[in-house]
């Protein structure tokens, strides 16, 4: 009887664990780092990715400039971020540990320092929801994109702090005078959340900029912009 291949298994840190990812998804996860960096989102290094893997997950390492990654680089860590194998795991690895143990959907967490959303979040002032594609961060859009109570970069405070901001149904929020972070059922689909909060936040800004204040959508046009944007509307 014909067997499947089974898919190339990454070729991150050599270490004893078996790890449910491919060599594919490794790349794809350099790849995307690399691709936000280039739009701007990264400045100075910063910014952070992670696919969930098995009970742990693989994240981009510290200190190391996007465009010089490789899959190589990555690092794996347990489900409450011990490294397995070799390498420095992003100085956020308790952010990414923190939301994959409270949200079981998320398979992706992309975290960026993207200059509008950030520079709203150094007003701690959350993205009320201005336009329908607010929706795509979960809930209808009900509560906008949120931010996260402040706490130190790199710190157990801070995952606590999205994780709480987060709740049981965001799939997005600022984090106070940092930056963004987004989940997602797949990788793609935390890129484009977090693209999609900068654009708000861009659009609110502008808003903000020009002393104009925005009309609010309500709970009845936000649900009905959900329903209307089917696949859109479901968890990404
Ligand atoms: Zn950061």
């Amino acid at each position: 009887m014909a067997t499947q291949p089974s898919p190339s298994p990454c070729s991150t840190s050599s270490c004893a664990v078996p790890c449910p990812l491919s060599r594919a998804d490794a790349a794809a996860l350099v790849e995307a780092a690399r691709v936000l960096d280039a739009a701007g989102f990264m400045p100075q290094k910063s910014g952070n990715l992670s696919l969930r893997d098995g009970d742990g997950f693989l994240i981009t390492p510290s200190g190391l400039p996007y465009a010089a990654m490789t899959a190589d680089d990555l690092v794996r860590c347990g489900r409450d971020g011990a490294v397995r194998g070799s390498g420095r795991p992003s100085s956020e690895w308790r952010l990414h540990a923190a939301i994959y143990r409270a949200r079981p959907d998320a398979m992706a967490v992309v975290h960026t320092h993207s200059p509008m959303a950030t520079a709203l979040s150094c007003a701690r002032h959350p993205i009320p929801p201005i336009h329908y594609m607010v929706t795509l961060a979960g809930e209808s859009g009900r509560r906008g994109i949120p931010c996260a109570a402040h706490a130190t970069f790199g710190t157990e405070a801070l995952a606590q702090s999205a994780v709480v901001a987060l709740g049981a149904g965001l799939r997005a929020t600022l984090l106070a005078n940092h930056g963004v972070v987004a989940l997602g059922a797949t990788l793609a689909g935390a890129v484009a959340l977090v693209r999609e909060v900068e654009n708000l936040a861009a659009q609110y800004l502008a808003l903000r900029a020009a002393r104009i204040d925005p009309v609010l959508l309500s709970e009845a046009e936000l649900a009905e912009a959900a329903a209307m944007l089917g696949d859109y509307g479901r968890p990404v």
